[in-house]
């Protein structure tokens, strides 16, 4: 006999999905379909192609047809060892690092193996909260102020892990950040691996707008505490390999009983990452002359519009800093509240749907990111150029250490829709 509706059961997903993304996403294709221009600065995507050498070694390697060990091809995690030890000076060994199909899954199967709770500075990633739901995990927000540029602050950390002292803990720190394009230095990264230490809190430190630190000049907190962090990385944001799907997780040896759980999990689920993409990824972690120099231009190019679109922002009234990393803002509008108010514009999501609808200008709202609905902040991702384009005209201008790289030609439809939502902003 029937005990009722298999609805009951409460799956760990509901309620996630109708999100405001999902929102903006329906109504920005609503619009498209009417055929008026939409301005996507929703999708945290890299606007620049994958570098030459590296699509020409997936070319080479499309014939790989075998799983791989579930850890990752030997090679590439000799590969993304020693791109650490280069790039963060971090003492790392092929034998810390774990490969998965996107960051994302790994820092999922992580939660999944090992049962703590998740705590977040706040703003964070959308998905970060979703995942620790599915995985029936709780979540600890601390809450980090436009003041200190939305960076989370040591104190703050401590005074939110004080209560339940022997609960074990995942500190899930970003940086350079998405949603706010702030990065910490290298003293404020010291001071928070202080607190995660005396706390006995794990560390899971998503580094993967690393490369694009707009100075390139990226720290990791590993350096202060690696027998506590996990570094996740990949080929995503840097590579501008999103659709490729390749993440890294390298643990320190003190977590190789982690990295054994996670390994146990993965091969019962994605088994390994594939192949072809195992092979070629081999290339963009070994680096080249050509892989330097698009880094340069694609950091130059992020940096310079980045700083433009800020400066437009603050004339018209929001509170916003200039970006440090990766290609996010992520401005402040409580400063125009009263016009805002007066405009019958009340939370951040009445803010995104209004400017959509008003203007085709789509971005998401600061309440994905765990700001409070009422709190009228968004998430700029400024990527709506031809990256491709731009990289060739930054190449041909030769002089991208001057600056000025907002006024290229390729970044015309973000210029115009920063003006557009700018103009907006001012009534
Ligand atoms: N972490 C952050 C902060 C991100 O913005 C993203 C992607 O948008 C990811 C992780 C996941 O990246 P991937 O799964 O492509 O490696």
């Amino acid at each position: 006999m029937s005990s009722g509706p298999l609805r009951s059961l409460e799956p760990r997903v509901d309620g996630l999905g109708l999100s405001a993304t999902l929102e903006i996403n329906e109504r920005s294709n609503a619009l498209m379909r009417r055929g008026e221009t939409v301005y996507k600065l929703g999708l945290g995507q890299s606007p620049f192609p994958v570098p030459d050498s590296v699509v020409e070694a997936l070319r080479r390697n499309a014939g790989q047809k075998d799983y791989l060990p579930v850890r990752g091809l030997p090679a590439l995690r000799e590969a993304v060892a020693a791109h650490q030890r280069r790039v963060c000076g971090l003492d790392c060994s092929a034998d810390d690092v774990l490969i998965g199909p996107g960051s994302k899954e790994l820092l999922f199967l992580l939660q999944v193996v090992y049962d703590a709770q998740l705590v977040l500075p706040n703003p964070s990633w959308v998905s970060y909260e979703p995942q620790a739901r599915i995985a029936g995990r709780d979540v600890l927000w601390v809450n980090a102020d436009r003041g200190d540029r939305w960076r989370m602050q040591p104190d703050a950390l401590a005074s939110a892990v004080a209560s339940e002292p022997g609960r074990p803990r995942v500190l899930l720190l970003n940086y350079p950040s998405n949603p706010t394009g702030a990065t910490y230095s290298r003293e404020h990264l010291k001071a928070i691996a202080r607190v995660a230490q005396e706390h006995n809190m794990l560390v899971l430190s998503d580094e993967i707008y690393g490369e694009l630190h707009h100075e390139g000049d990226h720290v990791s907190i590993a350096s202060h505490y690696p027998e506590g962090t996990i570094v996740s990385g990949g080929l995503s944001k840097w590579c501008g390999a999103g659709g490729w799907r390749l993440g890294t997780f390298i643990l320190p040896g003190e977590l190789s009983w982690l990295g054994d759980a996670m390994a146990c999990a993965a091969s019962e689920t994605f088994t390994s990452t594939s192949a072809p993409i195992q092979h070629a990824a081999i290339e963009a972690f070994k680096g080249n002359d050509e892989i330097e120099r698009y880094l340069h231009l694609s950091r130059g190019i992020v940096r310079d519009l980045g700083r433009w679109i800020a400066g437009e922002l603050r004339s018209a009234g929001a509170a916003v800093d200039d970006p440090e990393g990766g290609f996010y803002l992520f401005p402040d509008l409580e400063p125009l509240g009263e016009a805002l108010t007066e405009r019958g514009i009340h939370t951040s999501a009445d803010l995104t749907r209004r400017c959509l609808d008003e203007t085709g200008v789509a971005f998401l709202p600061g309440s994905c990111f765990g700001r409070p609905a009422a709190e009228r902040t968004a998430r700029i991702a400024y990527v709506n150029f031809d990256g491709e384009q731009a990289l060739a005209e930054a190449s041909e201008r030769g002089d991208e250490d001057a600056g000025g790289l907002a006024e290229l030609p390729a970044c015309a439809s973000t210029r115009e829709a920063v003006t557009r939502l700018a103009d907006w902003l001012r009534g």
